[in-house]
């Protein structure tokens, strides 16, 4: 079969093996597939990336000098059943990308051991499939990947529909976040980009407010909600809020105090920051612009060693909190909430390549205005994003 392979930081198609499915996998004919922001990383920094991989015990990510089909993010048609599997030739799938193979469980798509949706054919766990619900067309069932992503991040991030969102950065991951904070249901999401193209998109994602942060910050632009942004304000609030509960008769403070906090009502008003963009600074940048007692949630990848100031993060009492990935469960949630409609990701997809068009569709990756998500579609001779 055709495939795209990555071989020191090389795209190039070419005819590789065919794919057999070992017991209780598939054969997946690939229909389409989204270029991921972790794949144009891993082009360039795979040995950086497998070194850290290591570190936690896992050696079989893609390195450099291996030749890697790279691609996760795939929708596609059942072809062809290991023994046991389950779903039936001529499924329409999405399936999460971690493939058993040689002992191991591999990422599909970035590694030697699982080779990915650059390419007609893939193989997938059958457990690890799902039919594609509803008729959703294929080409937004390829966004069930990254929209998981966004789904973890607002989970982990424990956002209440009254607490402000705020999403630094609008590329893929930021529009996946907005996407599912307002499937969520939280009524106030604040947007920030520099480019005029993403804040557009952030706008047909649903975020409510979207600023340039070159104008206006982000976190500024939903007043109203009881942010403190200064040292002073949560001496007043700790120091008033004591003598206030003091005047009151028949109780005593401390116990009023108690229950506040069983309830979550004593936590002063905050609200949840979505990292977005992924480079050095970032961190630090919203470490001392934030409220006091933000959340902050990493979902930007930084390869780069980073600094920030713990003593400014205590000073404002930061809550940082780090995301990978998501469970079969938020991808399973991701692909129905795409199916009924409770977010549309469509507007996402900016363009559409054939496999000799992937080198072009990397560059033009670089361009914010232009795109956001180029899907691949293995069938098409376009060799230009369109
Ligand atoms: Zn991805």
């Amino acid at each position: 079969m055709r495939a795209v392979v990555c071989r020191r930081a090389e795209l190039e198609v070419a005819d590789v093996p065919d794919l057999e499915p070992a017991p209780g996998q598939l054969l997946v004919d690939v229909v389409r597939c989204g270029i991921c922001g972790s794949d144009l990383h891993s082009r360039r920094h795979a040995d950086a990336i497998a070194d850290v991989a290591e570190e936690v015990g896992y050696a079989d990510l893609m390195r450099a000098e291996q030749s890697i089909v790279l691609g996760h993010e795939f929708s596609g048609v059942v072809i062809g059943r290991g023994t046991g599997a389950k779903l039936a030739e001529g499924t329409p799938v999405v399936s999460f990308p971690l493939l058993r193979r040689a002992g191991g469980i591999h990422p599909t798509g970035l590694s030697a051991q699982a080779p990915g949706g650059y390419a007609e054919q893939v193989l997938v766990e059958d457990a690890l499939s799902l039919p594609v619900p509803n008729g959703l067309p294929t080409d937004v069932a390829a966004l069930t990947e990254p929209l998981a992503v966004g789904l973890h991040a607002v989970r982990r991030g424990e956002v209440g529909k009254r607490q402000v969102a705020i999403v630094i950065g609008c590329g893929p991951v930021g529009l996946a976040v907005i996407g599912m904070l307002k499937a969520s249901g939280v009524r106030t999401v604040v947007a920030s980009d520099f480019s005029p193209g993403r804040r557009a998109l952030a706008v047909t994602m649903g975020a409510d407010v979207v600023v340039d942060p070159a104008v206006e910050s982000p976190y500024a632009a939903a007043p109203g909600h009881g942010h403190l942004t200064t040292g002073p304000e949560v001496f007043e609030l700790g120091v008033g809020t004591v003598e206030k509960l003091r005047r009151l008769p028949l109780v005593r403070w401390d116990q009023v105090w108690r229950v506040a906090d069983k309830v979550g009502a004593a936590t002063p008003s905050h609200p949840v920051v979505f990292e977005c963009v992924g480079v050095p600074g970032m961190l630090e940048d919203i470490i001392s612009s934030a409220p006091m007692y933000s959340r902050v949630v990493v979902v930007g990848v930084c390869m780069e060693p980073d600094r920030l100031r713990p003593s400014m993060a205590i000073n404002k009492e930061i809550d940082l909190r780090f995301v990978l990935g998501y469970t079969p469960l938020e991808f399973r949630d991701a692909l129905h909430l795409l199916a009924e409609g409770k977010v549309d990701a469509a507007p996402m997809i900016t363009g559409t390549v054939g496999l000799e068009g992937v080198a072009a569709a990397f560059d033009a990756l670089g361009d914010p205005e232009v795109h956001a998500k180029i899907l691949i579609d293995p069938r098409s001779t376009a060799t230009t994003p369109a």
